[in-house]
Order: C-alpha cells, then sequence, then structure tokens
C-alpha cells in the first residue's frame, strides 16, 4: 500500500508541472509598471482552472485566457493560482505613481526666418510628435517665419489665422532677406482620369492640404509677403482618388488621380500587400505563443493569390519571414505605383486604461480621407464573412497608411490577446477566410455593383 502511495506521489509530482498553466504576460515576476492595469495572458491545461486574486478566470475552449488587474500606486502583490497546484504563484508589480505631469509652456520669440533641412519634415497642427495632426509634409529648403516655441517645436506663422508647428531639430535659422518671396503663376489641367495644379514661386513655401466633403484645399502660405498672402486651389474630388505634390525650387505640383476604371474584377489595378513585421520583430504574442508575423504573412500570402485571381497585379513587403522597416515597405509600395495598400495585422492589448475583454474583434485603420470608404469595405466583409466582432473603422497616424498617393488601410483582423478571438485566429482555415473576406472587400470598394 504504502509502495503504491509513493508510485502515486511520485506520478502526481512528475505529471503536475506538464498541466500547468503558462503566461506569456507578464514576462517576469517582478516588474515595474506605469500603467493603469497589470494583463496576465496565456494558457491553461486541460479542466485547469485559473483563479488570479481570487477572481475566477475566463478561459476559452483551447485554454488561452487573458485578464486585467487594476494596480494601486506602489507594490501590487498578484496571486495566480491554479486548481492543480495548493501554491499560487505570486507576482510582485510596482506600480510608479504618476505625480505633476509636466506640462510644456509656450515661449514668444521675435519672428525669424528658418529653413527646413530635409524632405518629408512634418508640419503639425500642435506641438506633439503623434496623433492626427500633420498638415503636410515640407520639402527641404522651405522657408518658415518662427514665432514661437513649445515642447520641442517651432511655432510657424503660416497666415494671419493660422499657424502650424516643426520639430525644432528639422530646421535652422537663416539670415534675413531683404527681398520677400513672390507669386510667379498658377495653372491647372484636366485629363480624363487625373488634374495637375502648379503654383510657381521665387522661394519654396510652406503649405497645406485639407480636405472637405467635395473639394481637397491645397494652399500655399507666403508669410513674409507684406499683405496676407494665401493662394488656395479647390479641387472637385473624385469618388476614389489618391493624390502627390511635388517640388522643384519654388514649383509646386499638385496631381490628383482618380483610382483607375476597371472593367472586371480588379483587372490592371496595382495592389500592395503588407504582412505587418517579420523577422526579429514578432509583432504581438498570443495567449498560447503565436507569433503575429506569422499569422500576417500566411493570411497576406492567401490574399496575394486571390486578388491575383481577381485580375490585379499584386506586390508583397515581404513573401518570407524577415524584417522590412516601415519606411522600406513605403518606398517598394511606391515605385510600384501601388493604387490601394493593404497592410495586415493582429491586434493586441493597448497601453492605456482598459479591460483586457474589450479587446476584441476586427478594426480596420485609415489615415487620410480618401481611404475612409475602402476601410469601411473590407471591415464590413471581413466582420461578415469570419464573424469576428466588429471593433469598428478607426483613424490612427501609422507610418505605412500616411501617404497620400495610394488608398491605404490596416487591418487589425482580430486580438492576438483575446482568448475568444485565439480560438478564431487558430482555425485551421483562418488565414484563407480572412484573405477571401479582404479581398472582397477590395472589390466591393473597386467595383460596387459586380
Ligand atoms: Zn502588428
Amino acid at each position: 500500500m504504502r509502495r503504491v502511495l509513493i508510485l502515486f506521489l511520485l506520478f502526481v509530482i512528475t505529471i503536475l508541472p506538464s498541466m500547468a498553466f503558462e503566461l506569456i504576460l507578464p514576462k517576469d515576476k517582478k516588474t515595474i509598471s506605469n500603467t493603469e492595469y497589470a494583463f496576465f495572458v496565456g494558457h491553461a491545461s486541460n479542466n485547469e482552472s485559473i483563479t488570479i486574486n481570487d477572481e475566477k478566470v475566463f478561459t476559452a475552449q483551447n485554454g488561452a485566457f487573458a485578464h486585467s488587474v487594476k494596480l494601486r500606486n506602489g507594490e501590487n502583490r498578484i496571486a495566480v493560482k491554479s486548481s492543480y497546484d495548493f501554491n499560487p504563484k505570486i507576482y510582485k508589480i510596482y506600480k510608479n505613481e504618476i505625480k505633476n505631469i509636466y506640462k510644456p509652456k509656450l515661449v514668444e520669440l521675435t519672428p525669424a526666418l528658418y529653413k527646413v533641412l530635409k524632405d518629408n519634415t512634418p508640419l503639425r497642427k500642435t506641438p506633439e510628435d503623434y496623433g492626427m495632426n500633420r498638415m503636410s509634409h515640407l520639402f527641404e529648403g522651405t522657408k518658415l517665419i518662427v514665432d514661437g516655441e513649445k515642447n520641442g517645436f517651432y511655432r510657424v506663422f503660416l497666415s494671419k489665422n493660422k499657424t502650424g508647428w516643426v520639430a525644432k531639430d528639422s530646421v535652422e535659422a537663416i539670415p534675413e532677406e531683404e527681398n520677400a518671396p513672390k507669386f510667379i503663376t498658377m495653372k491647372s489641367e484636366t485629363f480624363k482620369n487625373a488634374s495637375i495644379h502648379t503654383l510657381e514661386f521665387t522661394e519654396k513655401l510652406p503649405y497645406t492640404i485639407d480636405e472637405n466633403s467635395d473639394e481637397i484645399l491645397f494652399k500655399v502660405y507666403n508669410p513674409q509677403a507684406a499683405e496676407d498672402s494665401v493662394y488656395t486651389v479647390n479641387i472637385k474630388k473624385p469618388q476614389k482618388y489618391f493624390y502627390k505634390t511635388v517640388s522643384s525650387n519654388g514649383t509646386y505640383v499638385f496631381k490628383v488621380n482618380a483610382l483607375p476604371y476597371v472593367e472586371n474584377a480588379l483587372e490592371g489595378l496595382n495592389i500592395f500587400v503588407d504582412p505587418g513585421h517579420g523577422g526579429t520583430e514578432l509583432g504581438a504574442i498570443g495567449c498560447l505563443g503565436d507569433k503575429e508575423k506569422d499569422i500576417n504573412l500566411k493570411i497576406a500570402l492567401e490574399l496575394k493569390n486571390l486578388l491575383e485571381l481577381m485580375g490585379a497585379n499584386v506586390y508583397m513587403s515581404r513573401e518570407v519571414d524577415g524584417f522590412v522597416s516601415l519606411d522600406d515597405r513605403v518606398k517598394m509600395a511606391r515605385e510600384n505605383g501601388s493604387n490601394i495598400f493593404v497592410s495586415i495585422h493582429l491586434n493586441s492589448i493597448p497601453d492605456i486604461k482598459m479591460d483586457i475583454h474589450k479587446n476584441r474583434g476586427t478594426s480596420v485603420y485609415y489615415y487620410n480621407p480618401n481611404s475612409k470608404q475602402l476601410a469601411e469595405s473590407v471591415l464590413d466583409s471581413i466582420t461578415t464573412g469570419i464573424n469576428t466582432r466588429n471593433d469598428g473603422v478607426r483613424t490612427a497616424s501609422f507610418a505605412v497608411i500616411r501617404p497620400t498617393d495610394y488608398v491605404g488601410i490596416l487591418v487589425e483582423t482580430a486580438y492576438m490577446t483575446n482568448p475568444l478571438d485565439s480560438v478564431l485566429y487558430r482555425g485551421e482555415n483562418f488565414p484563407r477566410e480572412t484573405a477571401k473576406a479582404i479581398s472582397e472587400g477590395i472589390l466591393n470598394y473597386v467595383n460596387p455593383c459586380k
């Protein structure tokens, strides 16, 4: 009898570790956090139930779970207990007290002349280097009048009632000039599928691009001129469009293109498919340890096939597991003359006050108004096609969807960290079905009646 008992105990001791839950997050038993919540993401084994600080944790059918614990300032002891183990695992998370948030002050400066140091310098609505606040991307050598300073940015005087902001290190002071830049000429030409608007000045000047419901407003400012000089071109928007600004010296060429007319399905369209992350950049990690970069690639490869069957010319940022920078992704898409850009991702917990279970389903992001329609069409198609929760169409300043020279969206097909979503994205048919839904969303956007 004693022997049997010892054997049984040995069995229990050896089998237990293999049955125990595994945590993907937090990575360490002792961490420091600046967030409101601590996230516990992982998976349990068969029939194992998990409690965190005595609260039972919901576990999906594949064992995936995700749980958030609200943190107090200072040390938080969090006990994660398995039904297979008498002793809980203790996690110590130290939350820093956030006090006296630094509030930058505006300093007024005597107006002075500056020039932009390199191409693609963002001119922003607010002195912050994030968010939906870009008014345009300035060219190297653009002359600016700076009259204030805040939070590492200079305030740029554009006209009597308009200012912008540029990062301080993106410009340098230049000597005063005797003669203000001058306007030379302005013309607009209209073609079947495009319109070209040219404005000529003696120097490179700041410009902005705005859109309202029917028009694109392309404005060039001459703040050095004695009177308030703003040169505006109002361009009627085609139904589906993209646009581009080029400049040499003081000449600005603004070209608006209608999306090419397509007779059949997606015939002849240039579509860029961009599987997010890759190589050393894993993307988000799922409850069961799946890597986002791998699932993105599977969906993207399926999508490429389907779009090609519909007649599109498809280019990809990567077709294997490798690192590609964001700049290179945009560069490739531009070089290939892409009309449409689709970036494929899966989402993870945001770093904000958030109950983890609210983060579930599909969302589609766009930056420029010209891409909203495509985002809506693709979201609609995915949520009905693969039955994920509709997490909405949203705007965000992601580098790959900021350019205006294509219609660009970023698809977050599901949440890597959501237990119920993990059942979906781990399904064998998920990549093909998701790709099919995305391709149909693109088709409905391009060719709605077919
Ligand atoms: Zn991602």
